[in-house]
């Protein structure tokens, strides 16, 4: 088999990429997953999505995926609804040092046009009356901010990717990349070879040990908790 580009991952990332590349007109582009699709961090996340962040690389990345998320439905023709609910998000702070950074922080999410606003304890209480009064010193609160439904924003993704011709394999680990002459050459999976110069590390977590399949060290360190 032959790639144009193999990416390795299919989460949110390597999905994302996958039909973006596609839209852009990148023909043979190949995606595997040693699960299934969303079967890593994206199917386990809180499907938080906010734009209250304290860099400005951060908000403006934050609120362009907003602006997209708002219209994704229609620009990638899912058939169903992908459970957008802007119903607001907030964060509390519980002492003066909180306090302060929040105040810099929703300056600077006004600044790249994002509708933060710094609360008050009692404002704050307002919106969720079981807030512990105890703790809580101020908030900030972001309306267009809310959750989404990470399945069905990858499924999106892979749906509309799929009909722009890119091939997805599941539960198909990669488990070599080999490299000639410090260009990449071959991908190796558990089931097949692939031809390919390109590869997309969208491992999410497993970034470093996809990585190092190709000899790069990149800094991604799994954390993991016991309970
Ligand atoms: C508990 C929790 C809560 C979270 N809450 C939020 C939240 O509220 N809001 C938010 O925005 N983010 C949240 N996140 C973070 C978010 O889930 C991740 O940032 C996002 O899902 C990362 O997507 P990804 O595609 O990069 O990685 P993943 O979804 O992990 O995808 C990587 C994929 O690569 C596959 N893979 C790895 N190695 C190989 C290989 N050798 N061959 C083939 N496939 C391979 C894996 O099986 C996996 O499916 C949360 C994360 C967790 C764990």
């Amino acid at each position: 088999m032959k790639a144009n580009i193999v990416i390795i991952g299919g989460g949110i990332s390597g999905v994302a990429i996958a039909y973006n590349l596609a839209k852009k007109g990148m023909k043979d582009i190949v995606v595997f997953d040693d699960n299934y699709m969303s079967g890593g961090a994206t199917g386990r996340c809180g499907a938080g999505v906010r734009q209250q962040w304290g860099t400005k690389g951060n908000c403006i990345m934050a609120k362009m995926s907003v602006d997209f998320f708002e219209k994704a439905q229609e620009e990638l023709q899912y058939h169903r609804d992908i459970e957008f609910k802007q119903e607001g998000y907030l964060i509390v702070a519980t002492n003066q040092e909180e306090d302060e950074k929040f105040t810099r922080n929703v300056e600077l999410q006004n600044s790249v046009g994002i509708p933060a606003k710094k609360l008050s304890k009692e404002e704050a209480l307002e919106i969720v009356p079981h807030l512990n009064k105890d703790v809580i010193v101020s908030a900030t609160f972001c309306n267009t901010d809310g959750h989404l439904n990470p399945f069905l924003m990858t499924d999106a993704y892979f749906v509309a990717a799929k009909r722009l011709g890119v091939q997805f394999f599941c539960r198909e680990k990669v488990n070599e990349i080999i490299v000639e002459n410090h260009k990449i050459t071959k991908v190796i999976t558990d089931k097949r070879e692939v031809i390919t110069s390109k590869v997309v590390n969208a491992a999410g977590g497993y970034s470093y040990e996809v990585g190092q399949l190709a000899g790069v060290d990149i800094p991604v360190i799994v954390r993991t908790m016991k309970y």
